[in-house]
């Protein structure tokens, strides 16, 4: 077994602090990475609280991950050593059900998340990229290109899949009018990725004070969400609206904005329920309300490209890790620019 640390919540109530566990030392087709930075998620204080009620403790977060390759199994083909690799939400799916033979293994009943689902390896659960290396099956890795700065990459396996994916998913591009709602760690990805491809982009926030930097980041318009005045403005005017928003809130106000056959997709998975939207609203001009689970392996390492291509990457605030408390309680507060990201070299073993 691999000796390997990081930090762990131990319960729902206390800090993260340091933690020493075991990782399975690679087999033939494993890829064992050096954690160089890994991005801090809404996912993780959800997960690291038990607000979402499935966490077992010690609990160690992190899938946003971005490292070099230390060891590679004897199968391992498209990996070598010193390549930079990227992990993100997942690390092992069934590979046969039609959602995996699709590319869509975030949706198959087997997909293995990167921390806090069962391992069948060790038989305990799975931890994350608050560490200092991983072991993660080759089809789970992604080629991270060395253009662009490997620490504003991270989040991009999280926050920059779970809005590209849905962005494509609903064919966003020119000609079209589209919102994003919310200007944190994946509102601010949707805002780059609805504007390079080629939509009029409105942002949503609750922040007056992000305006210039959501313009500067993408966005046509800025619409404070509050002001009933301002909404009102743009009453059936949205092809597509994606809705990152961490907390339960009225959805009537975005459904009554987009315009007929229109859809509001949900990425933002609160601890508590929305309250229940106006049916009539749905029903009035055919709108449609969705959701969207992170996305494939395929499309991952696509939107991976495109970024490379693009020169897209997070805007960060690069964080030691023993700072990471800290960051939950500002994320808490919506005071995030626009991810945070730990730099694995400040963790002490
Ligand atoms: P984040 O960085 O904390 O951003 C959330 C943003 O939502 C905040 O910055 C804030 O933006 C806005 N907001 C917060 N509280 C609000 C409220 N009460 N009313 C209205 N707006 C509010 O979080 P994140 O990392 O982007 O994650 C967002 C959500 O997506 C989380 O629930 C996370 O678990 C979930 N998630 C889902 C997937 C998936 O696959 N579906 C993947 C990753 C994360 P403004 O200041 O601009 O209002
Ligand atoms: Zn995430």
């Amino acid at each position: 077994m691999l000796k390997s640390y990081g930090y762990a919540a131990y319960n729902p109530q206390t800090p993260l602090r340091s933690f020493h566990f075991e990782r399975r030392q690679p087999g033939p087709t494993d890829v064992l990475i050096q954690i160089l930075y890994c991005g801090v998620c809404h996912s993780d204080l959800h997960q690291a609280r038990n607000e979402w009620k499935a966490s077992t403790f010690p609990i160690v977060p992190g899938h946003e991950i971005v490292g070099k390759v230390i060891e590679v199994g004897s199968a391992v083909s498209s990996f070598k050593l010193g390549d930079l690799a990227g992990v993100g939400c997942m690390v092992d799916s069934c590979g046969v059900c039609p959602d995996c033979q699709d590319h869509q293994e975030q949706f198959c009943e087997q997909t293995v998340f990167t921390y806090n689902s069962p391992d069948k390896h060790s038989g305990k659960v799975t931890y994350g990229g608050y560490s200092n290396q991983i072991v993660v099956d080759q089809n789970f890795v992604l080629h991270v290109s060395a253009k662009l700065d490997p620490a504003a990459v991270a989040p991009l396996l999280c926050a920059g899949i779970t809005t590209y994916s849905p962005l494509r998913h609903w064919k966003v591009g020119k000609g079209q009018k589209v919102g994003i709602v919310g200007l944190g760690g994946l509102g601010h990805m949707g805002v780059k990725f609805a504007h390079a491809f080629g939509a009029e982009v409105v942002l949503f926030t609750t922040s007056p004070d992000k305006e210039a930097d959501a313009r500067r980041l993408g966005a046509d318009e800025v619409v404070i969400s509050k002001d009933p005045e301002q909404m009102a403005q743009h009453l059936r005017s949205f092809d597509f609206i994606l809705n990152t928003v961490a907390a339960p809130h009225d959805l009537d106000q975005y459904l009554s904005l987009l315009k007929r056959d229109g859809t509001m997709c949900l990425v933002g998975m609160p601890d508590q329920p929305h309250p229940s939207p106006n049916v009539g609203n749905l029903i009035a001009q055919r709108r449609a309300l969705a959701g969207s689970l992170i996305g494939g392996i395929k499309e991952t390492q696509e939107m991976l490209d495109f970024c490379a291509e693009h020169n897209i990457v997070s805007d960060i605030e690069l964080i030691a890790m023993p700072a990471i408390n800290d960051a939950f309680q500002r994320m808490l507060k919506s005071d995030v620019k626009y991810r945070f990201v730990i730099d694995m070299a400040t963790l002490q073993g």
